[in-house]
Parts: structure tokens; sequence; C-alpha cells
């Protein structure tokens, strides 16, 4: 990747439409909230959207039935909407059946849901796979219903449907593959989902423009955990492509970048997406591979341990924003969705960039000042880092050591690397290996 591709240019604010875009739509993870998102991606990039019905056996999992939501509200005594599905889609528990009943405040509160610690935020909640109906609002409203008698009605369905995501390969010169992964399953939270799904859209789009890059790409916009194992379900024989991978989710906030690791825990990812951070004088937080989190869970599950780790800025559940009302619009911000992107693509690059070479002149140092490249370098205020960096090169390059290894090794910058290997390629002293 040269810097001409760089995403630059402030993205930010572009980045951040998309969050508000996708913002008001009514998602779970099934139904139409998940098509009506895939269409609005599908507008930027060339989304292939696959169904899987009801009831398909996938992994240890199956498929659940589809759920659609019309309309829910709670009228108090006096025919008031006291709590309204169309003010926020967070006030349904997501995956309600349905129902139409009159009930005394006591049985709505069994069903309502609050935030006692933050009483002007609504929580969000899920009951996917135990049947019920329930509504989230906040604690001072909750507080504030008089006795008496409460018409409810959550108009949702719940059948046999399918269950829907989307995908998109970047075909590169080779079928290895790295997978970008990012959850689409959550209605109108801002950071949790709508900044993954952003931010791997924006990386999709770059990498679709151009010349064919090395590795294909391909990205899955699924519904969490269902999602992901489905795909990985319907996938088992193919997912020796992957040789590195990335889930993105929380990547939005006004926190530093953390990345967790693969379960692997050194694979090139993991140490790509390390040096990069490093070198960028960030603050940011590397952590070990744990079994919690989004859909690396999945992918790094024992019988696939997949080179994947995760992108987050402040991660799940750690910031008290998270799955409530409060993880709207003003909790995302422009710049950093555009400090997540940068990151990414820098990543990506390097993996892009990484290859081991053959010294061609092993015996003894080849005689640098007779092919000009100490001439090259002269002047230059990092000549002595770049003579350094020829030095490694040359001595590390016996086919078995990657640049990222070299990097790693001499604690030089991979661009400097990189861009010095290419000098030495070029002078005939190294040949590209793997
Ligand atoms: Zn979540």
């Amino acid at each position: 990747m040269t810097p001409s591709d760089s995403p630059g240019g402030g993205p930010g604010r572009e980045l951040y439409e998309l969050v508000a875009e996708l913002f008001p739509i009514c998602r779970s993870i099934t139904g139409d909230g998940v098509r009506q998102t895939l269409g609005i991606i599908g507008r930027r990039v060339g989304l292939d959207v696959h169904e899987v019905p009801t009831g398909t056996q996938v992994l240890d999992w199956t498929v659940p039935r589809e759920w659609n939501l019309r309309d829910a509200w709670v009228k108090d005594p006096t025919g008031r909407r006291v709590i309204d599905f169309h003010a926020s889609n967070l006030h349904v528990v997501s995956y309600s059946v349905p129902v139409r009943a009159t009930v005394p405040l006591a049985e709505l509160k069994r069903h309502l849901f609050t935030l006692p610690e933050h009483p002007d935020w609504v929580p969000y909640r899920t009951s996917y796979y135990a049947e019920g109906w329930g509504f989230c609002a906040s604690q001072r409203l909750a507080d504030s219903l008089p006795d008496g008698e409460y018409e409810v009605c959550v108009d949702s369905t719940l059948a046999d449907g399918h269950l829907t995501w989307g995908e998109y390969l970047v075909r590169g010169r080779s079928e290895e593959e790295v997978l970008v992964s990012c959850h689409l399953c959550h209605p109108s939270l801002a950071n949790d989902n709508l900044s993954g799904i952003t931010v791997a859209t924006r990386l999709a789009e770059l990498l679709g423009q151009g010349a064919p890059r090395r590795y294909s790409y391909r990205f899955l916009f699924i519904p969490g955990t269902i999602g992901s194992i489905t795909w990985l379900a319907l996938h088992q024989q193919q997912v020796g492509r992957i040789k590195h991978g990335l889930v993105l989710a929380c990547v939005g906030d006004a926190g530093s970048l953390t990345y967790k690791r693969s379960r692997r825990g050194n694979a090139d990812i993991d140490r790509a997406i390390t040096h990069v951070l490093a070198r960028s004088g960030r603050a940011h937080r590397v952590v070990e591979f744990e079994p919690y989190g989004y859909d690396e869970r999945q992918f790094c599950s024992p019988g696939f341990d997949l080179p994947v780790g995760s992108l987050s800025r402040t991660p799940y559940a750690q910031y008290p924003e998270y799955h409530t009302s409060a993880d709207d619009l003003d909790f995302v911000r422009p710049e950093s969705l555009e400090d997540t992107l940068e990151v990414c693509w820098e990543t990506l690059g390097l993996l892009e960039a990484n290859r081991s070479y053959l010294n061609l002149r092993p015996m003894g140092e080849p005689q640098l000042g007779r092919r000009g490249l100490y001439g090259s370098i002269g002047g230059r205020s990092d000549a002595e880092q770049r003579q350094m960096a020829m030095l490694w090169i040359l001595n590390q390059s016996d086919g078995h050591h990657s640049l990222l290894d070299i990097a790693e090794r001499s604690n030089l910058p991979f661009a400097l690397i990189a861009e010095t290997a290419t000098t030495l390629e070029h002078a005939g002293l190294l040949a590209a290996s793997g």
C-alpha cells in the first residue's frame, strides 16, 4: 500500500455520518433491521447478502426464529403513551414475544428494566433464547408512574424466517485471506456495533479500489455469536485460508485503543498491530486473549484457533454507557473513528508488505559502498538508522526471518525496514523468498 492510498483527508466526519445514518434502525440478531442495515452498507460496497433458515443446525447451535417489531408501547391509566418504541427502540426488550394486555403497575414493573445507578438512562436488554416480553425505561420514568392499570402492546412477530448477514470479498493476488468482522445486531447503540460497522465499511471501500492487493480481504457484517457460529459452520473447509483477522467493536469512543491478542497470542496480526501501536506514540493497551468479548470468541475457539485479534477503544463493558441509551451519537467521535481507521490501515499495510528475503551475498558482508548504497543515504538525517537497517536485513535474511521479525529484533520501524529491503533488492543483494 502506498501513501496515496492513505485514508487521510479527514474521513472522520464521513465515518460519523454513516454511524448517524444507521443509528435509528431497530436491529436484532435476525430480522428486517439487519437487512436494512446491510442495504445501507451495500450502497458503498458490493455486499453479498446471505440467509440461512430458522432451525438450521450450526455447530452446537440452532438458527433461531426471526424477530420483527412494528410497534410497542405502554399507556398509563389516562391513556397516555408513557413508553413508546418510536421514541427509542431500546424501550423494547429485543426478541419480546407479541403481547396485548392490561396489567396493574406491579405486574408492569416485573417486565420493566431500569438502571437505578443512572436514573436518566435506558438500558439495552435482550431475551433471544428465553421466551418473554419486556420494556426498558429510565428509573426516573419508572418512579413517576402512578398506581393503576396499564395497557401494554408489543406488536412483534417471532416466526420461522432467516438469519441474515453480509459478506464482501475483495479478491487479491493470493487466495490467502485477511478477515475483518463486525457485529450488526444491536439497535440504537452507536459505539457498540455501529462504530465497528462503519470502520469496516470504509476499509472495505478503500481496499476495493485500485490494483489487487497481495491478500484477499473478507469482510463479515454479522449478528454477534450466532452469526459467526453460522458462518464458521458453513465455511469449515475454507477457514485455513484466513492468515490474519481482526474483530472490530467499540472503536468510536474517546478512549485510547485496546488490542486483544488472538488465542495464539503471537500471531502475525498480534505482532503487526502491536508494532504499529507502539511505534505510533499513541496511548494504547495490548491485552492477552480471554474467551469473553465479541466474535473472536468463536474464531478463536480451539477447533478453529484462527489468528484473529480484536480491536476496541474502551473495551466491552468497561464504560458505564455500555448497553445503555447513553451509547448514543454524542458518545462516538469522528476523530476516534478516524484514528481507529488509520491504525487498521497501517496494520493491513504492514501485513501486505511483510515477507522474507534471501541475502544473495551471505558470505561476509557485501560491500555496500561499491554499490553506491552508502552514497544513497549520505546527508539524510536518518542515515545511521538506514545503515543499521541494511545491516540487520542482510544479516537476518536467510529466508526464515520476515521483515517484521527483523523490525522487532532490531527495534527499528517496520516502514524503514521494508523500504530499505526494497533498496537492497534493487541493488541485487536480496531476493524475495516468501
Ligand atoms: Zn453489545
